[in-house]
């Protein structure tokens, strides 16, 4: 199954409400949503509602956590995100939510290898006392600047070392990171078969458009603005039958999940 939609409330839904963008994606014909912590968390009676108005309109609701989270920064910052995440996850698995996004942490002044390590001590934490509360997920995004942890193999052992999580495949960010590594349907293939040994049976994906120099990421654009090749994801997506939710994380919120949407209807198209 492909399931496509926008991060957060479409902009050209006039209520502001997570409710009503959840009713709006449905009447744009999309069939996902992100519902982002990134201003303020819902409360638990929103979070309740909100699984009630998703499974009416059949859209899969995924959770975005607050972006300022550092797993490997010292302890006070350590406390605040692992508060931030596990306060998401609850809300998420109250909404029914498959899977939560969260970022990981920064490089600051260690080496590549301490900060995994640290990472991945907390993070064993944060799933052992998620595991006994519910069945979301901890999905873990590939990150598009290079001082931010987060490149796909670093991602990819995370998951290894810490069940109950999965990764979350930005490609955009991966495309950034890479300085625009991902052109052709091979190379989005290589992708797929980087996270193979994790035996995933869905794939969490975010798509936007992308600007990038040697450092990695520097913002997003609407698809058309960037070089990431979405018709070339839905290629290799539908060749190999994957099972998928993506959503749109370009400036051009819902305009964009149904532009991605088009040009999956005409991969399809050409594959017949
Ligand atoms: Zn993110």
């Amino acid at each position: 199954m492909i399931r496509i939609g926008p991060a957060g409330i479409p902009l050209s839904c006039k209520e502001r409400t997570n409710i009503d963008g959840i009713i709006y994606t449905r009447c744009l014909g999309l069939s996902a949503m992100e519902i982002r912590f990134s201003r303020a968390f819902v409360s638990e009676e929103e979070a309740r509602q909100i699984k009630k108005a998703a499974k009416k309109s059949g859209i899969e609701i995924c959770v975005h956590a607050p972006y300022y989270i550092n797993l490997a920064g010292d302890e006070k910052n350590v406390k605040m995100s692992v508060e931030k995440i596990e306060k998401s996850l609850h809300l998420a698995n109250l909404m029914g939510a498959r899977i939560i996004t969260t970022h990981l942490g920064f490089y600051g002044g260690l080496s590549k290898k301490e900060t995994m390590k640290r990472i991945v001590k907390n993070l064993r934490e944060i799933r052992n006392r998620a595991m006994k509360k519910g069945k979301t997920l901890i999905g873990l995004e590939t990150m598009g600047k290079k001082e931010v942890f987060g490149s796909i193999e670093e991602i990819v052992e995370v998951c290894k070392r810490v069940r109950g999580t999965v990764p979350v495949l930005d490609m955009a960010h991966i495309h950034a990171r890479g300085n625009g590594c991902l052109r052709e349907k091979e190379d989005i293939q290589r992708i797929f078969d980087m996270v193979e040994s994790l035996n995933l049976n869905h794939y969490l994906i975010h798509i936007t458009g992308v600007k990038y120099d040697s450092s990695g990421e520097l913002y997003h654009t609407p698809i058309k603005k960037g070089d990431f090749p979405v018709i070339k994801l839905m290629e290799c997506i539908l060749e190999n039958g994957y099972d998928v939710t993506i959503i749109s994380e370009s400036p051009l919120v819902e305009h964009d999940a149904i532009y991605a949407q088009i040009l999956l209807d005409r991969a399809m198209e050409m594959i017949k």
